[in-house]
């Protein structure tokens, strides 16, 4: 089957620099969302994008979990080969024209929709924190939509070689319209708009230019970026492929609004709640790295049952859900090591700057309690 396709991609109105990337030559349509300090997340998009386009050369139609495995990789080789790009990270959306429809290709917040015959389909699932708690009957979509937390991923590409990709295939029907986009889009434009734009917008690039302007108009507090395919009857004149443009390039964009004062949907319930939940993601935004990409690069002693143990993560829990995970549990009693003056923090969890660190942590303790003697 043959397309019809639009994309555009826009820096928003908030941020300094447009970290997503997308794809669009047929029969590969993509988007990446990046993150990470200095560039790394305009590099990580890219990077994994590139992958992807390199698995392909020559009519190459590797398996599709593979090619995201390809493109986890090559992120995670250079952010190894380069302090500067340490932590980075990336969505990736990735669709592959095939048969009579698509396969799809998820890891992250990026999102894929099919509209067909007035209804809009999510095809995605937000591997998000948020997301799990409204599937656990803890958060409204809608409160998840605002959440100030909703940027933290629990998958991303760059974080770990051992990577869950969501893979499915999807058939295709003549006049159907398919959408990929970022979280800038859907962090701020609703699902019954964006049904609206692709219902009313018959032409794919205009489809793109009036969702971008949305977010846009909404604030865009984040790079937003969008691909549309018109999936066309047998003997349909298909355009070309749209050609990515240059990511930060300020042509024929839509005025911006300047940034609002106050994001959209801070003022709800829970102030105090959302206060302190604001200002953790401030900490961990200024740490310049995906938050749960963050937490995964920390690390801390504290106890567990009584003993001392080795976690990753931060010593703390937001709405009930822990943002560490005990990776080693040692026999040493903790009340003995907090007794101990230097350890006394223990209780709370005592920081590490790397697993190396906690771990001498740990062996410093055991080695000072031996030296006390034994427990009275
Ligand atoms: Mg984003």
């Amino acid at each position: 089957m043959r397309v019809r396709v639009g994309a555009a991609s826009d820096v928003g109105v908030v941020r300094e620099q447009n970290e997503d990337s997308y794809l669009a030559s047929s029969p590969l349509f993509a988007v990446a969302d990046g993150m990470g300090g200095h560039q790394g997340g305009e590099v990580a998009s890219q990077l994994a994008l590139e992958r992807v386009e390199e698995l392909h050369r020559d009519g190459e139609r590797p398996d599709l979990g593979e090619t995201v495995h390809g493109a986890n990789q090559a992120v995670l080789e250079r952010a190894a080969g380069d302090e500067a790009l340490s932590g980075m990270g990336t969505t990736l959306t990735l669709l592959r024209m095939e048969g009579t429809g698509f396969r799809l290709a998820h890891v992250g917040d990026s999102r894929a929709y099919r509209l067909r015959d007035g209804e809009l389909e999510m095809l995605t699932e937000d591997h998000t924190l948020v997301n799990r708690m409204v599937q656990e009957g803890k958060l409204t979509e809608d409160e998840a939509r605002i959440h100030p937390h909703r940027s933290i991923l629990t998958r991303a590409l760059g974080v770990e070689t051992d990577l869950q990709v969501d893979l499915a295939v999807i058939d295709a029907e003549p006049g159907d319209r398919v959408l990929l986009c970022s979280d800038g889009l859907t962090g701020v434009v609703g699902d019954e708009r964006i049904k609206a734009v692709l219902q009313e917008e018959s032409d794919p690039q205009a489809a793109c230019d009036v969702l971008v302007a949305e977010a846009i108009e909404a604030g865009g507090p984040d790079n937003v970026t969008v691909v549309v395919l018109d999936f066309l009857e047998n003997g349909e004149e298909a355009a070309p492929a749209a050609t990515p443009a240059a990511e930060d390039e300020p042509a024929d964009e839509p005025e911006a609004p300047p940034p609002a004062d106050e994001p959209p949907g801070r003022r709800r319930r829970w102030p105090r709640l959302l206060l302190w939940l604001g200002l953790l993601v401030l900490v961990l935004v200024l740490a310049g790295v995906g938050t749960r990409m963050y937490l995964n690069t920390q690390w801390f002693v504290g106890e567990h049952e009584g003993n001392v143990a080795l976690f990753r993560g931060i010593p703390t829990e937001v709405l009930g859900y822990d943002l560490f995970t005990l990776e080693e549990e040692t026999d040493i009693p903790a009340a003995r090591a907090a007794g101990l003056q230097p350890y006394a923090e223990l209780p709370d969890g005592i920081p590490a700057d790397s697993e190396e660190e906690a771990r001498a942590l740990i062996a410093q303790m055991e080695e000072d309690l031996r030296e006390t003697g034994p427990s009275p």
